[in-house]
């Protein structure tokens, strides 16, 4: 029965030698099948071609290959592509690929569904049903890896974990993942290419200083005034802005690397002075840039993107005071791929 099978990428390179050697095999055999599933990213044992017909009917008898599958996926007009990945339980994610002129990103998920609940993201409503494995994820780079060799000809350059989820919420899996993504057995990027994107979790921010990662962090501020903040975003009472504060001290000590905060600017919300000295202030605790993202409707209304006005107020102020400030653009909005817009109809209406 297949649910009594292993997942096979569970297991360490080591594991797969040991497998091999207490089946009567040679310890290499595990090597030669590690090395199909990571940086060849294998779908079956069947495509195992190296490997004997009667070697792969074995792993068949022991294990299954959880991997992922893009049922569907979308073009933009502005070259970005959406996957829907459909996951081995029937559960679906989202994960995009955003070329630009120097560079093409992969934005990942980490969860299905959130925990949080930033009332702007429409993932926020699909509740939080499950992690990702590191395999799941690692899958969707590879997935998206593959779409740019093909459409772009190219090598994906980034990676953004900027999708569904909270990736600080599945530490162990996303981290496990990077592992894998960073590893020359795996697909060989340089961890600095790769950015985990956070709301803010402080003890988790301690802990990723702790285990002295190499990727970049960026925080989603959107408000450095504890009442905005936890207005837009209510997670905010249990971690309020001192909390977040003192964390990114500690990276910053630990690291000594800068970070970047992502910043939506509401109409009404934090369009004020009062909000951008705000910002200001809370940018001096450590070295850090400022993403203004534009703001990617999720159909209630409730949220409008502010004047053009008041987004060059913010530019000038942060200039004003040495704060590195770029405007992003929106990418892949006609396909709903946009920042804040993944949430899979097929979960929705569950
Ligand atoms: N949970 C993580 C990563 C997922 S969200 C985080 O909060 O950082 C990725 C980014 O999209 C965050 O900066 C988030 O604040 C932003 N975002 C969410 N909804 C958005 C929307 N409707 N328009 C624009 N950006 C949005």
């Amino acid at each position: 029965m297949t649910s009594k099978k292993r997942d096979i990428r569970a297991l360490t390179k080591e594991q797969l030698r040991t497998f091999f050697t207490e089946n009567g095999d040679k310890s290499f055999r595990g090597n030669q099948v590690y090395e199909w599933l990571w940086s060849k990213s294998a779908h079956s044992f069947d495509a195992m071609t190296n490997l004997s017909l009667q070697t792969r009917e074995m792993l068949e008898t022991h294990f299954v290959i959880n991997h992922i599958k893009v049922d569907d996926m979308q073009r933009s007009t502005d070259g970005t592509v959406k996957n829907a990945v459909k996951l081995h339980d029937g559960l679906v994610v989202e994960s995009v690929l955003i070329p630009t002129d120097t560079r093409t990103t992969a934005c990942v998920s980490s969860q299905v569904g959130c925990s949080l609940d930033c009332k702007f993201c429409a993932t926020a409503r699909l509740k939080r049903m499950r992690n990702l494995n590191p395999d799941e994820i690692y899958d969707q780079v590879a997935a998206i890896n593959q779409e740019s060799l093909l459409y772009y000809n190219h090598k994906l350059s980034n990676i953004v974990f900027m999708g569904m989820g909270e990736p600080l919420m599945n530490y162990k899996n996303v981290l496990a993942s990077i592992e894998k993504i960073t590893s020359p057995e795996g697909l060989g990027m340089s961890p600095k290419r790769i950015t985990v994107s956070t709301s803010g979790v402080p003890k988790m921010i301690k802990k990723l200083a702790d285990d002295a990662v190499k990727f970049n962090l960026a925080v989603s501020l959107h408000s450095a005034i504890d009442e905005v903040r936890t207005q837009i975003m209510p997670f905010n009472v249990n971690f309020p802005l001192s909390d977040l504060r003192e964390s990114l001290e500690y990276w910053y000590a630990k690291t000594n690397r800068a970070v970047t905060y992502e910043y939506v600017v509401w109409q009404g919300i934090n369009d004020t002075k009062e909000a951008i000295r705000a910002l200001v202030k809370f940018c001096k605790y450590i070295p850090s840039k400022v993403n203004i993202i534009e703001y990617n409707p999720i159909d209630d209304g409730a949220f409008q993107q502010a004047s053009k006005k008041a987004i060059s107020d913010y530019v000038s102020v942060l200039e004003m005071n040495d704060i590195t400030v770029n405007v992003r653009r929106s990418r892949g909005k006609d396909i709903d791929a946009a920042c804040g817009q993944l949430a899979n109809k097929e979960i929705s209406t569950k």
